[in-house]
């Protein structure tokens, strides 16, 4: 769909469709990027869709805020006005640093995707995809916190979910012949559906900040694959690696990410890693405490 296309108002029929306001066709659970999609084209496709989120917009989430072309091809298809007037920053390529090189690569010239990333912060990001959703028809409940499925003992089938809702945590329980989980990271309900996490996948733990810095509006996604700490007589290579993303709002994101495959993993202090990775940077970029 074209940007800034009219959603049309499919809401009522849906509405009047649905048994109680606690059942629908599909309830997606987790309105990050990945449910409120779903929800949006579910709701687009004349689906009665129930969107259950924990949290309350607008929310912070750590994350380094940049995306690939592959991501604003969906955000096109989902009429996000990705305009630079509503406030979204272009970026043309990835830069990668490491090994003493330095790459610069644009982002590919395709027919299938366009050929610019986007910047945008994640707490009001994930909420336009969410407010898109509500726009398409998908009921949104903001702290609705699922915990269990809920299971038919005939067949076995998942046929809802029970959860806390508002500051009060009352108990309801939504019904629908289908649940996406999309709960994110540690997936509660996917445990509780009796998947099990793949402990052959490595697990990662970042750490980001924002700096004030002349750097803000970089037009490149930079990945630094080796982190140095130039602090002391010796460079000491630190484990992990880095991004540094210009936001065009006067200010980079500065974060770093270690695998649990890392020997030091344990006991690292993310901070004073860094912190030591910050101080080997060029004091005029402006990655420093007081910034
Ligand atoms: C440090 C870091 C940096 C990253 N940087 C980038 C980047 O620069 N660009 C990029 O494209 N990706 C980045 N990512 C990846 C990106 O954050 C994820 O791919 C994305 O968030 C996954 O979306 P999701 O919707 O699957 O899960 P999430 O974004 O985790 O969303 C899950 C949602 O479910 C909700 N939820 C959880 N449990 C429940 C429950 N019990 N009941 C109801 N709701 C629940 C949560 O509140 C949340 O809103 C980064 C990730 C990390 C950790």
């Amino acid at each position: 769909m074209p940007v800034g296309t009219q959603i049309p108002n499919l809401g009522r029929s849906r509405r009047d469709r649905a048994l109680s306001d606690n059942t629908a066709d599909v309830i997606v659970v987790g309105a990050g990027p990945a449910g409120s999609t779903t929800a949006y084209h579910l709701a687009r496709s004349g689906l009665d869709v129930l969107l259950l989120e924990k949290t309350e917009f607008p929310r912070e989430k750590v994350c380094g805020d940049g995306l690939t072309p592959r991501a604003v091809k969906q955000l096109v298809a989902m009429g996000i006005d990705i305009s630079e007037e509503a406030g979204w920053l272009r970026n043309k390529g990835l830069r990668i640093i490491g090994g003493g090189v330095r790459l610069q690569l644009d982002w590919p010239d395709l027919a299938s995707f366009p050929d610019y990333g986007l910047v945008r912060k994640r707490d009001d990001f994930d909420e336009q995809l969410a407010r898109q959703a509500q726009k398409a028809g998908a009921r949104l409940y903001e702290r609705c916190n699922v915990g269990a499925p809920v299971i038919d003992d005939r067949t076995g089938r998942i046929t809802g979910v029970k959860a806390k809702l508002g500051e009060e945590k009352r108990e309801v329980t939504f019904h629908a012949p289908l649940v996406v989980a999309a709960d994110g990271n540690s997936t509660r309900l996917s445990l509780a559906m009796g998947l099990h996490r793949r402990e052959d996948r490595p697990m990662g733990v970042a750490v980001r900040t924002y700096f004030t810095s002349p750097r803000h509006d970089d037009d490149y996604l930079e990945s630094w694959l080796e982190l140095w700490d130039r602090r002391g007589a010796q460079d000491r290579l630190l484990p992990g690696y880095g991004w540094i993303f210009g936001m065009g709002d006067g200010t980079s994101n500065v974060g770093l990410g270690v695998l649990n495959t890392s020997d030091s993993f344990k006991e690292l202090d993310w901070r004073e890693v860094l912190k030591a990775w910050c101080a080997s940077m060029p004091e005029d970029w402006g990655y420093t405490p007081t910034t």
